[in-house]
C-alpha cells in the first residue's frame, strides 16, 4: 500500500438501510439529488459567510461566494462545487457516514413494502446528500474546511454499497467539490440543457449565484443560471407561486407543495421579513419534543441559524419558514436570542401571522384545511393550554366531529355548530370518547338524538385536557354531557305514563345493593334506549385524563360516578318486580357493568362481571 492515510469505513447501519430504500423508492423523483446537493452547497456558503463576520480572514482572496456546476458528457460525470465552509476529515466522516438525527432508526423501521408510501415518508425525512446515489455509481467528495491549510483536505469516496473511503489530500481550493459518476442509464444529467432546467425549476431562489462554464463556440468564464437573490427579499408581486413552492421545498426538503404561505415585510420600529409556510404533511418527528423545530434565521440576509425556535410557540412547531431581521446583532446565538430585546415582540407577531394564515386557509379551501387539521389539529390544540393570548383565534380553527358527522373526516367548526344550534339552546354540548364509533354508541347521546340536538364528539387523545381550557365560545358555555348539571333546551321532558315506568322504589333498592360503589342513584331524563348510564360530577377528573395520569405513574384520586337509570326501560321494570334480593343485586351489578362498557371501558372487575352475568343467564335458561 503506497498511501497509508487511505482508510475504508463502513456506513452506520441506518445509512445503509436508507441508501437501499431510497434508491428504489425515490427512483421516480430522482432529479431531486441536484436540489439536495445545491441546497447543501448553499448551506455551506451561508455558514462561511456567517463565520467570516467574526473571522474575515476565512474568505482570503476568494471572496465571491458561488456554486459551480460542470459536466463531462463523455465521461458521464457531473460536478457540484462550492467555495463555502468545507469539511475536515473528521467532519466528512461524521456528516457523510452517519445520520445524526434522533429517531432515525425508528423512522426507518416504519418503512414497509409500499414504494410510493416510502417515497413520501423518505421525502419528509429529508434524504440530503445520500440522494446522489440514486443516479450515481460512485460519488467523490473533495473538501477542505475554510480554516485549514491546503494539505489538510480530504477526499471521500463511495459506491453507496455500505462502505466509504477517506483519504487526506492536498487541495488547492476551499470548500467542497462533489463529482458524481453517473450510472449508465442516468447520463442524461450530464447535459447542459437538463442541468439548467433543473436549476431553474428547483434552485432558482438560491441566494448565491449558481454558475456553469459559459456555453458557445469561444465562450469564456462562467455564466450564472439562477436569479441569485434571496427570495424573501423580493416583493410579493415579483414572486410566482411556483417560486414560493420551490423555496419551500428547499428549506423543508419536503416532496410535496406547501398548503399555504404568508410573506410579509414589517417596517418601523423593528424591521424584519418573514416567509411562513404550512406544510401538507407532518414530519416524522412531530411528536418528539426534542426534535429540531423553528424558523431559519437570517440577519440582513446573512444566514444565522437553522431551527431558531424562539420565533414561534411549540404548538406551531410544524410551521416552516424564514425570518430575516434587520436589527438583531449578527453574533446572536441561540442562548442570546432568549434575552434579545425585540425577539419576544417578533414571536408574538409571527404567531399571529401563522394563525391568520391558517384561518385564511380555512376560509379559502375548507377541504385542504380539513386535511391540515387531520395532520396538525392535535398539535394546534396544545395551544389552547399554552397560548391564552391567542385562544380566540385558535378556537376559530378548531374542528370537531359531531353527531351529524357520517364519517370521521366530516368535521365542523364551533361557528358552524353555533349557527346550527336548536332554538333556545344556550350551551355547546360535547362528549369525549376513544373513537367516533364509541362516542356515537354512548347512552348519553340518546336524549340529544331524540330532541335533535347536535353534540360535538371529541375523540383525540388529548381532547379532554384541551377542552378543559375552553369555557365558552361566542358567549355560549361548553358543557360535557357526561357530567352533572346537564340543562337541555325546551325545559323538562314530558313524563312517561305511570303504568310504563318502574316503581321508583327501585332506586332505593339499587342504592342498597350497590353500596358505595356509586356516588348516588337517581332517575334519568337523558336515556331513551339504555337502562342506565354513569354521570360524572362536574369537577371529576375525566377518563382520558385519569388514564394518562395513571400511565404516567401518578396517583389519581378516586371519583365515583352517579348511576342514572331509565325507569321506563324493560330491564329496570323487571328489576323492580324482582323479589329475590340476591338476583336483584346481580342485576344491579350487571347494569353498572354495562354502563361502563357503553362508555368504552371495562367493568370495574371484569371477572366478577362475567360470573354474575353467567349466573343470571343460566338462571334464565333454567
Ligand atoms: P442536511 O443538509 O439536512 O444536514 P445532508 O445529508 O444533505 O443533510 O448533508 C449532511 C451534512 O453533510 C450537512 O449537514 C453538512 O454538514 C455536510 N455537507 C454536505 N454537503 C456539504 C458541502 N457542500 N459543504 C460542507 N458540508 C457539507
Ligand atoms: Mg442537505
Amino acid at each position: 500500500m503506497t498511501d497509508t492515510n487511505q482508510t475504508t469505513y463502513g456506513f452506520q447501519a441506518e445509512v445503509k438501510q436508507l441508501l437501499k430504500l431510497m434508491i428504489h423508492s425515490l427512483y421516480s423523483n430522482k432529479e431531486i439529488f441536484l436540489r439536495e446537493l445545491i441546497s447543501n452547497a448553499s448551506d455551506a456558503l451561508d455558514k462561511l459567510r456567517f463565520e467570516s463576520i467574526e473571522t474575515p480572514s476565512l474568505l482570503g482572496d476568494d471572496t465571491e461566494l458561488r456554486i459551480t456546476l460542470d459536466f463531462d458528457a463523455d465521461a458521464g460525470t457531473l460536478t457540484i462545487s462550492d467555495n463555502g465552509i468545507g469539511m475536515s476529515r473528521d467532519d466528512a466522516a461524521a456528516n457523510l457516514g452517519t445520520i445524526a438525527r434522533s429517531g432515525t432508526a425508528e423512522f426507518l423501521g416504519k418503512l414497509g413494502d409500499d414504494e410510493r408510501e416510502n417515497a413520501r415518508l423518505i421525502g419528509q425525512f429529508g434524504v440530503g446528500f445520500y440522494a446522489s446515489f440514486i443516479v450515481a455509481d460512485e460519488v467523490c467528495v473533495e473538501s477542505r474546511r475554510a480554516d485549514l491549510k491546503a494539505d489538510e483536505g480530504v477526499v471521500w469516496t463511495s459506491r453507496g454499497d455500505g462502505e466509504y473511503t477517506l483519504e487526506s489530500a492536498e487541495l488547492d481550493f476551499r470548500g467542497t467539490r462533489i463529482t458524481l459518476t453517473l450510472k449508465a442509464e442516468e447520463r442524461e444529467f450530464a447535459d447542459r440543457f437538463r442541468i439548467q432546467n433543473l436549476v431553474r425549476r428547483y434552485s432558482d431562489h438560491i441566494a448565491f449565484p449558481v454558475q456553469m462554464p459559459a456555453s458557445g463556440e469561444d465562450a469564456e468564464g462562467f455564466e450564472t443560471i439562477n436569479s441569485a437573490t434571496a427570495l424573501w427579499t423580493r416583493s410579493r408581486s415579483e414572486v410566482s407561486d411556483d417560486e414560493y413552492r420551490e423555496f419551500y421545498q428547499h428549506i423543508s426538503h419536503d416532496f410535496e407543495a406547501p398548503a399555504a404561505w404568508s410573506h410579509n415585510k414589517v417596517e418601523g420600529k423593528r424591521e424584519y421579513t418573514s416567509l411562513l409556510y404550512v406544510p401538507k404533511r407532518a414530519p416524522f418527528d412531530l411528536w418528539n419534543r426534542e426534535a429540531p423545530r423553528g424558523l431559519k434565521l437570517y440577519v440582513q440576509r446573512v444566514f444565522i441559524m437553522d431551527d431558531a425556535e424562539q420565533f414561534l410557540p411549540l404548538y406551531l412547531r410544524f410551521i416552516r419558514g424564514v425570518v430575516d431581521a434587520a436589527d438583531l446583532p449578527l453574533n446572536v446565538s441561540r442562548e442570546l436570542l432568549q434575552s434579545t430585546p425585540g425577539v419576544e415582540a417578533m414571536r408574538s407577531a409571527l404567531t399571529k401571522r401563522a394563525l391568520t394564515m391558517l384561518k385564511r386557509l380555512s376560509t379559502d379551501d375548507e377541504t385542504l384545511f380539513g386535511e391540515i387539521w387531520d395532520t396538525f389539529g392535535e398539535v394546534l390544540k396544545e395551544g389552547l393550554a399554552e397560548d391564552t393570548a391567542n385562544r380566540d383565534q385558535l378556537m376559530e380553527l378548531l374542528r370537531f366531529n359531531t353527531t351529524a358527522s357520517t364519517d370521521a373526516s366530516q368535521r365542523e367548526s364551533l361557528a358552524q355548530y353555533v349557527e346550527r344550534r336548536k332554538e333556545g339552546q344556550e350551551a355547546i354540548y360535547f362528549l369525549t370518547a376513544d373513537s367516533l364509533a364509541a362516542a356515537k354508541a354512548s347512552p348519553h347521546l340518546e336524549v340529544f338524538r331524540k330532541r335533535g340536538i347536535e353534540v360535538l364528539l371529541l375523540t383525540d387523545r388529548l381532547d379532554e385536557w384541551a377542552i378543559s381550557y375552553l369555557t365558552e365560545y361566542d358567549g355560549k358555555p361548553l358543557q360535557d354531557i357526561r357530567r352533572d348539571g346537564l340543562e337541555l333546551p325546551g325545559g323538562e321532558p314530558e313524563p312517561a305514563k305511570a303504568e310504563d315506568v318502574a316503581d321508583d322504589g327501585v332506586i332505593e333498592r339499587l342504592k342498597g345493593s350497590l353500596g358505595d360503589s356509586v356516588a348516588d342513584v337517581r332517575a334519568s331524563d337523558r336515556l331513551v334506549d339504555s337502562p342506565a348510564c354513569l354521570v360524572a360530577a362536574r369537577d371529576d377528573i375525566g377518563d382520558q385524563m385519569r388514564r394518562m395520569l395513571e400511565a404516567a405513574g401518578q396517583e389519581v384520586p378516586e371519583s365515583k360516578p352517579t348511576l342514572e337509570i331509565n325507569l321506563a326501560h324493560g330491564l329496570v321494570r323487571q328489576m323492580s318486580g324482582t323479589k329475590d334480593d340476591a338476583r336483584f343485586t346481580d342485576l344491579a351489578n350487571v347494569v353498572v357493568g354495562q354502563a361502563q362498557i357503553a362508555e368504552g371501558r371495562l367493568p370495574s372487575d371484569p371477572a366478577v362481571y362475567v360470573n354474575t352475568l353467567n349466573r343470571l343467564l343460566s338462571g334464565a335458561v333454567d
